[in-house]
C-alpha cells in the first residue's frame, strides 16, 4: 500500500496566471520537494540550437515558451517534453517555490507552507538582456512587470525608471533609429537561454 507521502504533491490544471498552471494538491510543508524539473538530457551546443529554435517559435505563435535549464558545466535539459508537469508552473515575482539541483536533480522545493489549493510559481530568474521580450502578468503586490531574476531587480527599476524620463521628454524617435535598434534586440533575444540562468544560481 503506497503511503502518503508516494501520492503527488501537485495537480495541473487552467491558471489565472497564464494557461495551464500547477498547483498544491494538498498541503505543501516548507521544504518538501514538490516535484522534479523532467526533460531530455542535451549537450550545450544542443541547447543552444534548441533554444534559439524555442524563441523562434514563441516570437511567431506568442508564447514565451523556452524549457531549458543548466543541469551542469557540460549538459542542460529541455524540458519541453509532455511528461514534465514542472514546465506548466508560471513565474511569479513573489515565488513559492524554488529550483534546486540535488544529486543531478532539479527539484522544485516550497519555500513556505503552501495550502492546498493555491497555484505553485517560482522566479524563472531570466537575466537582463532580454527583459524586454519578457513582460510578467503574474498580478503579485510586487510585480516589477517583466521576468527578471530578483537579483536584477535594483538595476531593472534604474533602467525603467529612465526609460520613462526619455519617453516623457522625447518626441517620435527617428524611424531609422527604431529599425536599428529593433534588430539589436531580436540578437539579444536569441542569445537568451530561458530558465537557465536559475538553475546556475540554484546551484
Ligand atoms: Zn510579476
Amino acid at each position: 500500500m503506497p503511503t502518503v507521502t508516494d501520492a503527488p504533491w501537485h495537480i495541473v490544471r487552467q491558471s489565472s496566471i497564464h494557461n495551464l498552471g500547477v498547483f498544491a494538491v494538498r498541503d505543501i510543508p516548507k521544504g518538501t520537494r514538490i516535484l522534479d524539473y523532467r526533460g531530455h538530457k542535451i549537450t550545450k551546443a544542443e541547447s543552444t540550437r534548441r533554444g534559439n529554435a524555442q524563441l523562434d517559435e514563441s516570437a511567431v505563435t506568442g508564447e514565451g515558451a523556452v524549457y531549458l535549464f543548466v543541469l551542469n558545466k557540460r549538459y542542460d535539459i529541455d524540458g519541453n517534453v509532455p511528461w514534465n508537469d514542472a514546465r506548466l508552473i508560471n513565474h511569479t515575482c513573489n515565488p513559492n517555490c524554488e529550483a534546486q539541483i540535488i544529486r543531478g536533480t532539479i527539484w522544485l522545493i516550497a519555500l513556505r507552507d503552501i495550502p492546498e489549493g493555491t497555484e505553485l510559481g517560482f522566479n524563472y530568474g531570466f537575466d537582463l538582456e532580454t527583459w524586454e521580450d519578457h513582460p510578467c502578468r503574474c498580478g503579485s503586490k510586487n510585480c516589477i512587470g517583466y521576468i527578471v531574476g530578483k537579483e536584477y531587480w535594483p538595476r531593472l527599476r534604474r533602467l525603467l525608471k529612465k526609460r520613462q524620463a526619455a519617453a516623457a521628454s522625447l518626441a517620435a524617435p527617428d524611424p531609422e533609429d527604431e529599425a536599428s535598434q529593433a534588430s539589436a534586440s531580436r540578437k539579444r533575444a536569441l542569445k537568451g537561454v530561458g530558465k537557465k540562468d536559475k538553475a546556475t544560481s540554484g546551484k
